[in-house]
Order: structure tokens, then sequence, then C-alpha cells
């Protein structure tokens, strides 16, 4: 289904609700607003009826004929006014019956000659019809209130009704389209985060509305074509790389050869200049190498050669290759008493290590020291290198790790290609393990490396992984 017709299909629904509770609002207050009218004019027909009924008694009893014909003409008022209140046929025959009797009995009370026996009989038929309009409104406003009543239990059913359903409809659309919509939303969000750090393996889930698996498709072409276009570039780059190192071998044996010479060793400015190039040249070295790792990590032809060894003693010694070839640069070491057997490549794990102390020195001034850490932590070992260097911005923190990526303005100065992070975390994922980071600007940065201690059985589950090295 696409998103468009989900969409449509949910504006209808809540239309046909919204219809729905508007035509129940109306029939209800119409009904309710119906009951009380009814109920009102009840209730003033029963006051009409009342005080006609203390009229006639007061007639009765009066003999004065001025406040005789001041109470005829109240009564007879009331019953007209009574008219106004009428709501049934029954009702207008009553009143119009009581009217009559009233109208009877005035008439032989104005008789001088009329028998008093006559007389009494007439007002009893008149107080009689009275008391019949009186008790035909009770029972009128006594059936409106009831039926009042049976509105509003209507009024609460549909109330409750509307309620429960919208609660059922929104919960079911908010089920269905965080699971069918919003599920697939992230999942390609994510995909494309994952791929944006570097993890160019990630491939978006295609489902969905129609819309959504159509983004995912087209994300998945994408991936692919970079991914191809990225492997064809480091193939490329690899293959310049391969023929660069034998004119690279050349050129520092014989930088090799020339500071054995006793002419050059012997003059202060000839070694100057061939210290330059030698560093120059490993440089180089280091970033053909680099070139060269990471052409064959993309094409899967990197191997590794499992084995067990000692990561403090690793460390140690490649810490003191790195006091010899930085003299001045204090790099500190901390590190547990005992031993920590690794099985793992040892050669690309001191590459991972060299590659980091070596980007600790890059990036720092020649005068901060720099802190090697080594720690177990049940199934792992970390290994954290912390500098106090130029650090690297948030933004940046998960793309150093893609291939060609450098960072800030230090990079015209400082030597490298953007390629020993991407090795490194290649390396340290093969491993089953995982590189963390984290950095100020202007402070320093800490790259830890987690890796699994892997002892005894797990030696077949390294020796797959290394089989699976992309
Ligand atoms: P490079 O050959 O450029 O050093 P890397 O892949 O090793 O390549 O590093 C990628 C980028 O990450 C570097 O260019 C640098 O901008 C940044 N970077 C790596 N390590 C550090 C560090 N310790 N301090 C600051 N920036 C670093």
């Amino acid at each position: 289904m696409s998103l468009r017709r989900i969409a449509a299909l949910s504006i209808l629904g809540a239309t046909v609700l919204a219809l729905f509770i508007a035509g129940s609002l109306i029939l209800l207050t119409t009904a309710i607003h119906r009951m009380t009218s009814r109920t009102g004019a009840a209730v003033e027909s029963i006051r009409l009826a009342e005080e006609a009924e203390i009229d006639l008694l007061l007639h009765e009893r009066s003999v004065t004929p001025l406040i005789r014909r001041s109470i005829e003409s109240d009564l007879l008022g009331r019953l007209a006014r009574g008219r106004a209140y009428v709501t049934t046929a029954e009702e207008s025959s009553v009143l119009e019956d009581s009217a009559a009797a009233v109208e009877a009995y005035f008439d032989v009370a104005r008789d001088p000659s009329t028998p008093s026996e006559e007389n009494a009989r007439r007002h009893q038929e008149a107080y009689a019809a009275l008391e019949r309009l009186a008790t035909i409104n009770v029972a009128q406003a006594r059936e409106s209130l009831e039926s009042s009543s049976r509105w509003n239990d209507l009024a609460d059913r549909i109330g409750i009704a509307v309620a429960g359903t919208v609660l059922l409809v929104a919960g079911g659309l908010f089920v269905w389209v965080r699971g069918r919509v919003f599920e697939p939303i992230l999942e390609l969000s994510t995909a494309m985060e994952r791929f944006g750090s570097g993890d160019h393996d990630v491939r978006a889930a295609e489902r969905g509305p129609i819309e959504i698996l159509e983004m995912g498709r087209r994300f998945n072409e994408m991936a692919v074509a970079i991914a191809r276009q990225r492997r064809a570039q480091l193939a490329f780059l690899g293959g310049v790389a391969h023929d660069l190192r034998n004119p690279i071998s050349v050129l520092r044996a014989s930088v090799a050869l020339l500071g054995r010479d006793p002419n050059v060793s012997s003059d202060e400015r000839s070694r100057s200049v061939l210290a330059r190039i030698e560093r120059q040249v490993s440089s180089m070295n280091r970033m053909i190498e680099d070139l060269l790792d990471a052409s064959r990590i993309e094409s899967g032809e990197l191997e590794l050669r499992l084995e067990r060894f000692d990561l403090a003693e690793l460390v140690e010694e490649l810490i003191a290759t790195f006091r010899d070839a930085l003299p001045g640069r204090t790099i500190d070491l901390r590190r547990p008493e005992a031993a920590m057997t690794l099985l793992a490549d040892r050669v690309r794990i001191e590459q991972v290590l060299a590659n980091l102390i070596g980007n600790a020195a890059k990036y720092s001034p020649p005068a901060a020291p720099i802190e090697v850490a080594l720690e177990a932590r049940g199934d792992e070992v970390v290994l954290r290198v912390t500098d106090q260097g130029v650090g690297i911005p948030d933004a940046e923190l998960a793309r150093i790790f893609e291939p060609f990526r450098r960072v800030g303005r230090h990079q015209a100065e400082v030597p490298g290609a953007g390629l020993g992070l991407f090795v490194v975390r290649r390396i340290v994922a093969v491993h089953g393990g995982r590189i963390e980071v984290e950095s100020t600007v202007g402070r320093g940065s800490t790259f830890s490396v987690f890796l699994p201690r892997r002892v005894g059985s797990d030696e077949s589950l390294a020796l797959d992984r290394a089989s699976r090295i992309r």
C-alpha cells in the first residue's frame, strides 16, 4: 500500500467518525431540547391549573361582587394563558373542558336565582375539571423526565461507544503505522546513517509502503554503485601503489647505502639532507603500504595469520621502538603485571597499534605526552591510546574511519593518505573487536580498541573470521 493511500484512508476514516459524532450530537441536543421544553410547558401548566383551583375556591367564598368579578377575570386569563403551554391533543381537550366547566359555574354563580345545590354542583364540576388538567400535566411532566433520562442514557452509551471506537481505531492505527511505516523509515534511516559512517556493506530492507520501499531500493542501488566505484578506485590506487613499491624500496636502500658512506656521514649538511630524505621516503612507504592494505581489504585479499602471543609484551616492544624514533616524546604505558595472551594476527595488531600511536604523535605537539593503557575486562582486552593533540570535531568522529577522510586544517602539514584508520577498523573488526573514539577539539583524543580474548576452542571461530576478512 502506498503512503498516499494510507493517508487518504486515515482521512476518510476520521471524516466518517467526525460526521457520525456531529450527527449524534445534533440528534441528542435536539431531543434533549424538546424534552426540556415539554417539561417546562408541563410545569407551567401545573402552576396555572393550581392557581386556577385556588381562584375557584376564593370565588366561592367571596361575597363582594367586585372581588368575584376580579377573580373571574384572573381565572379566565390563566386558562387563556394555559393554551400557550398545551403540548398534546388530550391536554387541549381537557383544558377546553375545564374552561367550559368554569364558564358554566360562573354563569350560574352570576344568577342570584340559582339554587345553592346547583351552584355547588357546578363549582364541584369546575374544580374536578381543573384537577384533571393538573393531573394530566403532572403525568406529562413525569413522562418528559423519564424520556429525558432515556435520551441521557442513550447519549452516555453513544459517548462510551464513540470513545471506545476512537481509542481502538487510534491504537490499531498507531500499531499498524509503527510497524508498516515508521519501522521501515527508521530502518532506512539507520542504513543511511551506517552507510554514511563508512559501513559500505549495509543495505536497506526493501519493505513498507510503496514510496519507502522505492526509496530503500534506490538507496541499495546507490550503495552498490558507490561500493563498486570505491572498489574500482582502491583497486586502481592499489595497482599504482604496487608499481611504486619497487622504486621506493630502491630509494630506501640507496638512502641507507648513502648513509653508510664516510664522506656523507662526516658532513653535517649532507647528514641532515639525508635524514630528511629518509623521513620522506618512509612516510611515502607508509602511505603506499596503507593503500595496498586498503585495496586488499576491498578486494577481500587480506589474510590473517593467527598466532598466540602476549599483547602486553608486543605493546611494550612497540613503544620502545616509538621512543627511539621520537626522541623527546613522552610515551607512558599502563599495563597489568600479568601477560595478556591473545589469539590474533600479531603483525596486523601491531599495525593497528602503530597506526594509533603514530596518529597520536602526528596530531599533537611534540612536547605533549601520549598515554597507552592496556586493560583486561572480562572476555575482552581494551587498548587505549590517548593524546593531548588537536582533537576531532564531533561531526567528523564517525567519518574518520572512511577511506581518504582527513579532517581539519592540519592535514596539509601532516603527511598521510587518510587510509590508516580505515585499515585499522577493518583489522579490528575481523578479529571480532571494535574501535571507539572520544575527542575534544583542542584538548585531545582517545582511541579505544576492544578485542575478544580468544582461548582454546575459539581458535576455529577466529580462523573462520579470518576467511571473511571484508
Ligand atoms: P592519516 O593518514 O590522514 O593520518 P588516518 O586514517 O590515520 O589517516 O586518519 C584519518 C584522519 O583522522 C586524519 O587525517 C586526522 O584528521 C584524523 N585523526 C586520526 N587520528 C587522530 C588523532 N589522534 N588526533 C586528531 N585527529 C586524528
